[in-house]
């Protein structure tokens, strides 16, 4: 059966919805929601170039919604450290400095760069946060509607690489005056995981952390079950799949949210850091892991490596990805997260492998 014939099963386009909004739930006999419980919800708008939804399941309502205004401040917290787009973040300050100079940083930037740093290794420089002198070729490329030369390319990737950032005690230094760094493929993470955190030590009964569509959730649902996590069809329409989750995050990234287009072509905000190119062959990619960081990391990973990246995964992190168009696509995923899709989908479409690299469903094309 072609990816093609299958969607008509699948269909659709919706970002992570949750029982709160869809008004489904199933029912978790063990651990009854009280009836006294409040579900509380909070929009924000504008934290971290999107929107967020925080939903507290609490027993006193005055206490929930304090907890609910705290987490937000914890996400526009992060945000004012690790974001591009402030001048006066950390990470701007670092980008702006000069080689030699050390820059002090906090403790939570210097662990999230930590992090990430580790991330390179463990992905084999498919995740590198260094590599913003290419994602800034790319994104004025996208401006100026033409494709960078192999010079502009070449000589951005020479300034992409973790040997010019060291770490220290402190904060960091660079040791060349063109590196920069980018932590959009992991802050939001690493924000979402401190929201949770405020969120769970003010003894709500259950919590929900969603900016942009990554989440974090814990505890009972408003249903007083699991909760229920859409995955978006990444071509459109209504959701792929649903995921019954505990206390886990799930993040999703891919070539079809943010892109750049060039010449009536579509790239990626993506970067393959090894090629320098936009990342091509996954439309999606959800990762489901117990902390928002590691879902996050590994989504934008798995974004470069495809199934590849399967064989990477850290123990107990589970994805499912989506590759391909919407002409020819094949969705590949882990045996763990098989076991939290709600409705089975079509055999043929889903290929599911273990922790082992899955070959039948190889890339369908390149970024290049
Ligand atoms: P989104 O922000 O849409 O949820 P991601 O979590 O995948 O998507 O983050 C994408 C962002 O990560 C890019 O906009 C860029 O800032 C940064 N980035 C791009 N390529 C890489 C890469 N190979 N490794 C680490 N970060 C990357
Ligand atoms: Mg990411």
């Amino acid at each position: 059966m072609t990816g093609r014939r299958i969607r008509r099963f699948v269909g659709g386009t919706a970002i992570v919805a949750i029982a709160i909004l869809t008004g489904v739930g199933i029912r978790q006999t063990s651990r009854p929601a009280p009836s006294s419980a409040h579900v509380l919800a909070r929009r924000c708008r504008g934290v971290m170039g999107t929107s967020c939804l925080l939903v507290a399941i609490a027993e006193d309502r005055e206490s929930g919604e304090q907890a609910l205004r705290e987490a937000e401040a914890a996400l526009r917290h992060v945000e004012a450290l690790m974001s591009t787009w402030l001048d006066d973040s950390e990470i701007s300050r670092l980008n702006r400095a000069a080689a030699g100079t050390e820059v002090a940083l906090s403790g939570e930037t210097a662990e999230v760069l930590g992090a990430a740093r580790k991330a390179a290794r463990d992905s084999e420089g498919a995740f590198d946060v260094t590599c913003r002198p290419l994602a800034d070729v790319w994104r004025r490329a996208g401006t100026r509607g033409v494709r960078p030369s192999e010079a502009e390319l070449d000589e951005a990737r020479a300034s992409c690489s973790w040997d010019h950032i060291e770490l220290t005690d402190s904060g960091a230094v660079k040791h060349s005056d063109d590196a920069r760094v980018d932590l959009g493929g992991v802050a939001k993470g690493y924000g979402i995981d401190a929201a949770v955190r405020v969120l769970a030590a003010a003894d709500v009964l259950g919590g929900l952390i969603d900016v942009g569509g990554d989440l974090r959730c814990f505890g009972t649902d408003p249903d007083g079950g699991r909760w229920r996590v859409e995955i978006k069809d990444p071509f459109g329409g209504g959701p792929l799949a649903h995921l019954r989750v505990g206390d886990a995050a799930v993040c999703t990234s891919g070539n079809y949210a943010r892109f750049v287009e060039i010449e009536g072509r579509r790239y990626s905000h993506i970067i393959d850091p090894r090629s320098g190119r936009p990342a091509g062959a996954v439309a999606s990619a959800t990762v489901v892991a117990p902390h928002a960081m590691t879902a996050d990391i590994w989504a934008t990973a798995l974004s470069v490596l495809a199934n590849r990246g399967l064989g990477m995964l850290p123990a107990g992190v589970d994805a499912l990805l989506v590759l391909g168009s919407a002409d020819d696509f094949r969705i590949v995923c882990t045996q763990g997260l098989q076991s939290m899709i709600e409705e089975p989908l079509p055999a043929g479409l889903l290929v599911v492998g273990g922790r082992e690299p899955v070959t039948e469903a190889g890339p369908m094309e390149d970024g290049g």
